[in-house]
């Protein structure tokens, strides 16, 4: 444990009340922390000046915090943002705010690294080296917020939405982002509403109905072949769960409606045929779909290259005359290769100072 963020209310309870505080005060102060973290973005016990200050000591022993902090923050050209942040055990995950004009995406990392190996994905080409506690995954939000200033100030926020399409497959450390993302939608905090939180998987197919159980978000899958042959080898947990059983998870999730996001990244040559595109058509025949096109972005060391744009304007074309929206995903952040998929970091500053070391 490493400090308040990332509890749940019951739990701060708990801690407030072996820090002695009485029984009839604990809800009160309770919120008063919960304020602090999640509303007005405390970086200590220190500032929080309307819990006494016996109290704060007490919470710093028992309950000691330590946050993460930020080792790089790169600002894009287009002005999307990138955090390195290190963790207390020296591990580092990425985020990336990605402004536009009326709101604004914190994508946000689940994992250090991934245990799967989708051949597409930089994050991919990188072992998993663990799961993220809940307090990280919030710590993202909270650090964002403080570069942006972007807390309780009477001011429009900067930061809306959040997409969980870093590093990591969050399905796969469930509990942690499952409680992450309680904390963020609290309408006391965070504020975040469900709506406005995206949870990308690969497809984890027997954790999308508990996602439709527990949170509600809005769901985006990551298809990005349509025969099990393709989809075999660029996302490869598809041999566990295959596309007939995921489309399945997907036609029962609650999406009130809302439909239901397919992403599909653009690979020249690979998955971008006029007949792979009626083929997505009949697969997402009879629900409320969206198809996000996703120009591949290309990282070192990789064989894939990116579809020309005549082709994905033309594979477009395809789902929109069939009535399926397909917004082609605008690259960003690309000169500080924040973009989707480009999130590796660790075993690349390892390798770099290995590099450096043997020199
Ligand atoms: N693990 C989850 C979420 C993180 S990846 C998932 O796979 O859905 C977020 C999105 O970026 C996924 O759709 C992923 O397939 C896509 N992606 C990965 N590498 C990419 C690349 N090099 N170019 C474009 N999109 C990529
Ligand atoms: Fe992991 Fe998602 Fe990258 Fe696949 S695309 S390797 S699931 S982060």
């Amino acid at each position: 444990m490493s400090g308040p963020v990332g509890l749940d209310r019951a739990n701060l309870a708990e801690h407030l009340a072996t820090a002695g505080v009485p029984e009839r005060q604990l809800r009160m102060r309770t919120n008063q922390l919960w304020g602090w973290l999640y509303r007005r973005g405390a970086a200590s016990y220190d500032a929080m000046s309307d819990l006494p200050a016996g109290l704060r000591r007490a919470l710093a022993e028992r309950l000691p915090w330590q946050r993460p902090t930020v080792s790089e923050q790169q600002v894009s050209s287009d002005g999307t943002i990138k955090w390195l942040i290190r963790m207390h055990d020296g591990r580092e995950v990425e985020a990336v705010y990605i402004p536009e004009p009326d709101r604004g995406a914190l994508c946000i990392s689940s994992q250090v690294g991934c245990t799967l190996s989708c051949t597409f994905c930089h994050t991919g080409t990188m072992q998993l080296v663990r799961n993220l506690a809940a307090g990280e995954i919030v710590e993202q939000l909270r650090i964002a917020r403080d570069t942006l200033g972007d807390w309780d100030d009477g001011q429009p926020r900067r930061l809306t939405n959040i997409v969980v399409m870093g590093m990591g497959e969050p399905l796969f450390n469930y509990d942690n982002v499952r409680a992450a993302l309680r904390i963020a939608m609290d309408g006391e905090g965070i504020g975040i509403s469900r709506r406005r939180i995206t949870l990308s998987t690969s497809g984890v197919v027997p954790r999308i109905g508990e996602v439709g159980h527990d949170l509600r978000t809005k769901l985006a899958i990551s298809l990005h072949a349509v025969t099990d042959e393709l989809r075999d080898v660029l996302v490869p947990v598809n041999k566990k769960w295959n596309i007939a059983e995921l489309l399945a998870a997907c036609r029962a999730y609650p999406h009130d409606g809302r439909p239901i996001t397919f992403e599909y990244v653009m690979l020249d040559q690979i998955n971008d045929s006029d007949a792979e595109a009626r083929e997505l058509v009949r697969l997402l025949q009879g629900f409320p779909a969206k198809v996000n096109l996703i120009p591949f972005n290309p990282w070192p060391g990789t064989n894939y290259g990116c579809s020309p744009w005549k082709r994905i304007d033309a594979f477009a074309r395809i789902l929109e005359d069939a009535g399926y929206a397909s917004p082609v995903r605008r690259p960003r952040g690309r000169d500080i290769l924040a973009a989707c998929g480009q999130l590796k970091t660790q075993s690349e500053r390892a390798r770099r100072e290995r590099v450096a070391n043997a020199a």
